[in-house]
């Protein structure tokens, strides 16, 4: 027995495929489950709206936090922590050390988690971000992949920064050197 869910909702499904990405059918939309989605009624393929999730790491080596300015836009010229997405089937841990080495030449250490953001989709990029604390195991500095710098900054000389991900990142670790101040 299928369980039918005969409340609806008002919501409509994403357009974003006209066509089946599979077998090229124009689609319907139909409702999966709770929610009206795009399926295509020759090779029965459903287009799941999976959330995009990003990665970052805070890491902060002698007072100083690491950050790269971004030469693509969102933010472009702002500075941001380093910070990717997630690919399907990628350990976010794996992306948070690749990302940091592309785009600092640096090597680092996943410590622990400090947060997981969310962002609604209006607000556009990462609808979950995974924020990581990070130390330096090795490598040279150097910015590449979609940073034109890489920098360590203290806490009395930030730069434009990008992101709320990054200014919540910023603030965590602020709050520290507080902390550390107050003991
Ligand atoms: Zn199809």
């Amino acid at each position: 027995m299928t369980e039918h869910h005969t409340h609806t909702h008002n919501m409509s499904a994403p357009t974003e495929f006209v066509y089946c990405p599979r077998c090229a059918t124009p689609m319907e939309t139909r409702q999966v489950g709770d929610k009206p989605r795009r399926v295509c009624p020759a090779c029965e393929y459903i287009y799941f709206t999976d959330p995009k999730v990003g990665v970052g790491v805070l890491v902060v080596s002698e007072g100083k936090v690491l950050l790269v300015r971004r030469v693509m836009n969102p933010e472009r010229g702002k500075w941001s922590i380093p910070a990717g997405f997630v690919d399907r089937g990628e350990n976010p841990q794996e992306t948070a050390v690749r990302e940091a080495q592309e785009e600092t030449g640096l090597d680092v250490v996943i410590d622990r988690l400090l947060d997981v953001y969310y962002n609604p989709p209006e607000a556009g990029g990462a609808s979950i971000f995974i924020l990581y604390e990070a130390h330096i195991a090795g490598g040279t500095l150097r910015p590449g992949d979609d940073a034109d710098r890489a920098e360590f900054f203290g806490a009395d000389e930030l730069p434009d920064l990008a992101f709320a991900s990054t200014k919540d990142a910023i603030r965590r670790w602020q709050q520290t050197l507080t902390a550390d101040k107050d003991v």
